[in-house]
């Protein structure tokens, strides 16, 4: 069964709503045409010419670009060439729409990875029904590569998502000069928990520790991820020392009051968190590896101090002598 706050129930989720389909043509005529074809059950974007589909697709990608061929300037061929050169817009099924439909040219756009080519004049049920099953296969394969992302167990995103976003947010925090804090923490004497309730107690409280933490975020942006077997990350953007500290007292606080028995914990009754947390504030030198090391660092203060606690920091750049370059010499 699927937990209504898992990832899992929220993935399902966004592939509800109306479909956002991209027409592309330089003839506002045939953009009408699929206008009224598709409108009511999809949202639907215009572009009159190349340029404009290529910024559509990176700014606010479609779940599908119905694409003429022949047009001034950029032609479709193109754009779809450079959609699928470029990650980002790479899984967006494309669908060329052309009045000329020999062999070769069909040939052609298949072979630069368009997913259907239809003639025009077109037949609205046709394209609409062409439309419906490359969007259910779409889905279908954006859901498969989000599932890659989470972790089975818990619901929550797993160690690879993790690796990949803490680097993603450490480049971000460091372009745009931002905060970044990273939060870790550990179950406190899980073993013994294990050995006392069994490992199938051991797994449900895992689900219940994660649903808590997910629950505990408060931006869009922040993420929860299982970091390892009794061990979770919350990745926090554009979130300094101060507010970072709040949430992680915050998650320590809300797994106490969860009041899951622990009977043989010396902390407390109950199962509790050992936490570490570190932020990078702007103007920080250093490396994600460096953050995560303070963070790791931090946590395991927190279990060697009592367990049950927060233990946080915040980077500090190395001394001056150290971080000193030569300068460079020249203009
Ligand atoms: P500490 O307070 O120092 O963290 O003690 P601990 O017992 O939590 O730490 P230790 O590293 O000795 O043991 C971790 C335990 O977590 C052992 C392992 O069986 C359990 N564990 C890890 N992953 C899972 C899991 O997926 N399910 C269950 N049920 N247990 C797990
Ligand atoms: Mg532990
Ligand atoms: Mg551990």
């Amino acid at each position: 069964m699927i937990d209504l706050d898992s990832p899992v129930a929220e993935l399902l989720d966004s592939t509800h709503g109306k479909p956002k389909l991209l027409v592309v043509d330089d003839q506002p005529i045939n953009i009408q045409v699929m206008y009224q074809a598709f409108a009511g059950d999809y949202q639907i974007f215009m572009a009159t010419n190349g340029e404009q589909a290529l910024h559509i697709c990176r700014s606010n990608p479609p779940d599908l670009v119905l694409l003429d061929v022949v047009m001034p300037g950029m032609d479709g061929f193109e754009v779809c060439s450079r959609l699928k050169a470029d990650e980002t817009t790479s899984h967006i099924p494309i669908i060329f729409v052309t009045a000329h439909t020999d062999a070769a040219q069909e040939t052609h756009g298949l072979s630069l990875g368009a997913v259907d080519f239809i003639p025009k004049p077109v037949n609205p049920d046709v394209v609409r029904a062409r439309v419906k099953t490359h969007l259910t296969l779409k889905f279908q394969s954006d859901l498969l590569r989000k599932l890659v992302f989470l972790d089975g167990l818990s619901g929550v995103f797993n160690r690879r998502y993790f690796d990949q976003q803490i680097s993603t947010e450490w480049a971000r925090a460091a372009r745009n000069n931002l905060p970044l804090s990273l939060i870790l923490l550990d179950v406190d004497y899980f073993k013994l928990y294990n050995d006392h309730y069994g490992h199938q107690a051991g797994d449900d409280a895992l689900r219940r520790i994660a649903v808590t933490l997910k629950s505990c975020l408060r931006r869009p942006a922040d993420l929860v991820a299982r970091y390892g077997g009794e061990e979770f990350a919350c990745i926090l953007p554009e979130t300094s020392y101060d507010d970072a500290l709040l949430l992680a007292q915050d998650l320590e606080r809300k797994i106490r009051e969860k009041e899951i028995p622990h009977a043989d914990s010396t902390v407390a009754p109950v199962i509790t968190i050992s936490v570490g947390m570190a932020t990078r504030e702007p103007n920080t030198s250093g490396d994600v590896q460096s953050l995560i090391g303070l963070a790791d660092c931090l946590l395991y203060e927190a279990k060697h101090s009592g367990r049950g606690r927060v233990c946080s920091a915040v980077m500090q750049n190395p001394p001056a002598s150290d971080a000193a370059e030569p300068a460079p010499s020249g203009a």
